[in-house]
């Protein structure tokens, strides 16, 4: 399996995942449709489907476009069926998804919106906007609770998991991360990393499982430094 990363729109990501084997693909997440199109040329994959982790544009906005081109398979959470443009194979937790010869198992993991998921594919895991590298995303349509589920279902995943986010936010998630942990050493190492990396213009993403734990204060919950109040 090759992973490529396609930054768009500020700070968007989207990934093609490749099925090394038969060289098809899919593409999670894609923003807006010009920069898929190039990189599956110059990629020379054949796209075969969209994976789509919730309805917000910024994640489903290529959809129409990438459609124009070529008849996809457009997989989304069932429930948002009237708001993920083209989907054509509605998901439930757990359900699999197939490209070549990859099989991907399907997360629920709602709380940024009601029907987010997630897409583990062996120890890849593409969470769009639940999980970032030390943080998570906003709760636009679900609740805390749902988002603490979310969370805890994904802390279970294995420690060499690797995290692909919807967003580079890393910077401002640690800075905001430091200020419940000050203390944190793993923090602060991942803070001058981030910061040579952002500086050269490289990204971030992906983080493994194992860093989140140590960095990422919404998985660490049991962290009694990480109460300011
Ligand atoms: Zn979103």
């Amino acid at each position: 399996m090759r992973i490529v990363q396609i930054p768009l729109l500020r700070d968007n990501y989207a990934y093609l995942i490749v099925c090394e084997k038969t060289n098809n693909a899919a593409i999670v997440d894609p923003s807006e449709a010009g920069p898929i199109l190039s990189k599956v040329k110059e990629e020379k994959v054949t796209l075969r489907a969209i994976l789509n982790t919730h309805h917000h544009h910024d994640h489903t906005g290529g959809n129409p476009g990438l459609l124009d081109r070529w008849t996809l398979q457009v997989y989304g959470y069932a429930a948002d069926k009237e708001r993920i443009p083209g989907l054509t194979h509605p998901l439930n937790d757990g359900d699999e998804v197939r490209i070549g010869e990859l099989t991907g198992k399907v997360l629920f993991i709602p709380g940024h919106t009601r029907g987010h998921i997630a897409y583990l594919f062996e120890n890849k895991l593409f969470c769009g906007d639940t999980l970032f590298v030390a943080g998570c995303g906003r709760l636009f349509e679900g609740t805390a609770e749902q988002m603490h589920d979310s969370l805890t279902k994904l802390r279970q995943l294995p420690e060499d998991t690797l995290v692909y986010c919807g967003h580079e936010y890393t910077e401002k998630n640690i800075q905001f991360a430091l200020t419940l942990e000050p203390n944190n050493k793993h923090l602060t190492e991942k803070m001058q990393r981030a910061r040579s990396l952002r500086a050269k213009g490289i990204s971030t993403v992906p983080s493994t499982m194992a860093e989140e734990m140590e960095t990422n204060p919404f998985l660490r919950w049991e962290s009694k430094r990480s109460r300011t109040i």
